[in-house]
């Protein structure tokens, strides 16, 4: 097995992290949400980690969706994959500048040399059986008439979302590799934060040995774990929007669990306690991350990050129960 440093953690922050619940999404919350995150990226620098951050998009891609849609007689609309892209840049720089901002704040531009986003493409697979069921609702939501009118010209997928209305519905093909890894593994060994992988990446699919933007989404924990597992990093983080990971998840027997091993992992995952789309992502890709080597995966809550990395909050998957939890000491 490979050995990997405790103290390189890949974080992938939930949708929430920029577009927090009771939020409008204006800049300035933008911004506000951008500094939370900031906050907790440099407090773990000042701790001695070394960070690779990703992101979701999902929020984001519907206001981008819903910009094309309602001036698509004056614009044309652009594609997913380019609509991807547009996010990746967004929050990307977001994020460069409140964590380098915040890093010069606490004098540590010593300890790494700033924040690089990139603009980052993910590999499907061109025969992945998603592609066959289209699953994941994304942008604007629709009357059943809007939206047959919209699949009919557009030639959509379209859906009753659980949630009310009609939406588009696209593939959420399995990531596969991560095209720019070896520039971000560079990028991490000459001491930069890296922002990668943000929304899962562009999607694209590799054909006559070049590459293709595809319609679909991947999700961004599956892909965050590629590129946790290429860069051989200690653990991966995952934070959301709740504290720990629920057996029984949303009914009166809900329990809370502070850790499972991957065996009692994937028994849950098949029991159904992880919904898809949601956790259940999450999960899998956490039972992914350990066994193709990693120390530990963690879920937690996105204000509680700094206490997730170090074993006080959150869920931990782990490989076996009474592993020790790795905590830097505090170098500051
Ligand atoms: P993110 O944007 O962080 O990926 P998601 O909405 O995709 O957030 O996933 C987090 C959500 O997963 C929680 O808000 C919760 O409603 C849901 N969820 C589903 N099953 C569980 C479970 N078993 N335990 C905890 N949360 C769960
Ligand atoms: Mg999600």
């Amino acid at each position: 097995m490979l050995r990997r440093d405790p103290l390189f953690m890949l974080i992938a922050l939930g949708g929430n992290a920029f577009q927090s619940k009771g939020d409008r999404g204006t800049p300035q919350e933008y911004w506000r949400n951008a500094y939370i995150v900031a906050d907790m990226v440099a407090s773990l620098v000042e701790r001695g980690y070394k960070v690779v951050l990703t992101h979701g998009n999902g929020p984001q891609v519907g206001v981008i969706d819903l910009w094309m849609q309602s001036l698509r007689d004056k614009i044309p609309p652009m594609t997913l994959d380019i609509a991807g892209a547009m996010t990746q840049g967004w929050l990307g720089y977001l994020l460069m500048q409140s964590i380098d901002n915040e890093l010069a704040r606490r004098g540590l531009l010593d300890k790494v040399k700033g924040v690089v986003a990139l603009v980052n493409q993910v590999v499907v697979r061109r025969d992945d059986p998603a592609w066959n069921n289209p699953s994941k609702y994304i942008g604007a939501y629709y009357s059943k008439e809007e939206a047959e009118k919209l699949a009919e010209r557009e030639g959509w997928v379209v859906k009753p979302d659980p949630r009310g209305g009609w939406r588009r519905v696209v593939p959420s093909p399995d990531p596969v590799d991560n095209v720019e890894k070896e520039a971000v593994r560079k990028l991490v060994d000459d001491g930069w934060i890296v922002v990668a992988s943000g929304g899962g990446g562009i999607p694209v699919v590799r054909e006559n040995n070049g590459l293709r933007g595809v319609e679909a989404v991947i999700d961004k924990d599956l892909a965050a774990e590629r590129l946790a597992t290429a860069l051989g990093t200690g653990h991966f983080i995952i934070l959301t929007d709740v504290e720990k990971v629920y057996l029984n998840y949303g009914t009166p027997q809900a329990t809370p669990l502070d850790e499972m091993t991957i065996e009692e992992a994937k028994k849950y995952y098949e029991e159904g306690h992880f919904k898809p789309g949601s956790m259940g992502p999450k999960v899998l890709a956490s039972i992914r991350f350990v066994e193709h080597g990693g120390l530990e995966a963690r879920i937690g809550h996105l204000k509680r990050g700094l206490e997730v990395v170090e074993c006080n909050s959150g869920t931990r998957i782990l490989r076996k129960h009474g592993q020790p939890c790795f905590k830097a000491s505090k170098t500051s």
